[in-house]
């Protein structure tokens, strides 16, 4: 194996599927993590280790990436990118929805961390891509607790960034703006949907998860002394 194993969490639909494919076509190997392992597999990618992952048990991340790292080698690159977007009106939204998107928005990527500060550190190589969102950058109605956890990640992406930077490990955050993905598909507050749904037709729509991925990978394959620490991608017309 030539070049190096790249981890990849919720990959099993939208930009994490995306970027998977676009590093596969690259020749890299991958740790493919998510709950939908059928959608994983499916991909049929050469060189790759498919894991039914919850992001909110640490153990499980811990055993896939030694699993695959025995395999591949050591991991270079980690996408972290599972997430989900409860949206809706906060003043009527069950909190249970509060705790799953904390669970996994925050927690969830602190746990993807956890296999790889160190080692990394101790390589003297690596990279992360953390993922935020526009929301991460700016509130908007609706997103508050979305919004808390995306603004989480800058906040650790950026105590992360100095840590690790001495060590020549990148950490690079990207926010995207209206992606086609499934991310919309388990908002249960109708009104919340439907203005989001407005305003993406008001846009001309979202664009396609290919994009964020061959972002992704642009700036992994930039030199190891070059990083690129944020990349914010929206549709042309989306103006917030
Ligand atoms: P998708 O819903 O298509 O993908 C989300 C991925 O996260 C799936 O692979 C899902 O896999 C995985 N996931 C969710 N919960 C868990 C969990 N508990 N454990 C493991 N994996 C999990 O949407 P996107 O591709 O759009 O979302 C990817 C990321 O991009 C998210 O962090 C999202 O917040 C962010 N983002 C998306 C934007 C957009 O407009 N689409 C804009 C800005 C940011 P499974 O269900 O199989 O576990």
């Amino acid at each position: 194996m030539t070049k190096p194993l790249i981890a990849i969490t919720g990959a099993s639909s939208g930009i994490g599927e995306a970027t998977a494919r676009a590093f596969s076509a690259q020749g890299h190997p991958l740790l493919l993590m998510a709950r939908r392992l059928d959608r994983m597999t499916a991909m049929d990618l050469p060189n790759t280790m498919c894991r039914c992952v919850d992001v909110r048990d640490r153990d499980a991340i811990a055993q896939a990436v030694k699993d695959a790292e025995a395999e591949y080698g050591p991991v270079d690159c980690l996408f972290n990118n599972a997430g989900i977007a409860r949206l809706g009106d906060i003043g009527e939204q069950n909190p249970e929805e509060w705790d799953e998107s904390i669970d996994i928005n925050i927690k969830g990527v602190m746990n993807a961390l956890h296999p790889f500060i160190n080692s990394m550190k101790v390589r003297k190589h690596g990279t992360i891509v953390n993922m935020s969102s526009i929301a991460g950058r700016k509130v908007y109605p609706d997103h508050t607790v979305y919004c808390g956890s995306k603004y989480f990640v800058h906040a650790i992406s950026e105590s992360l960034r100095g840590y690790l930077a001495p060590h020549d490990v990148r950490v690079i955050v990207i926010s995207p703006g209206i992606i086609d993905t499934e991310v919309l598909d388990h908002v249960t507050d109708p009104n919340t949907l439907k203005a989001y749904k407005d305003n993406k037709v008001r846009i001309g729509g979202g664009i396609s998860a290919d994009h964020v991925a061959d972002m992704i990978l642009f700036a992994y394959q930039m030199p190891q002394n070059v990083l690129i620490q944020e990349m914010v991608v929206t549709p042309t017309r989306q103006e917030f």
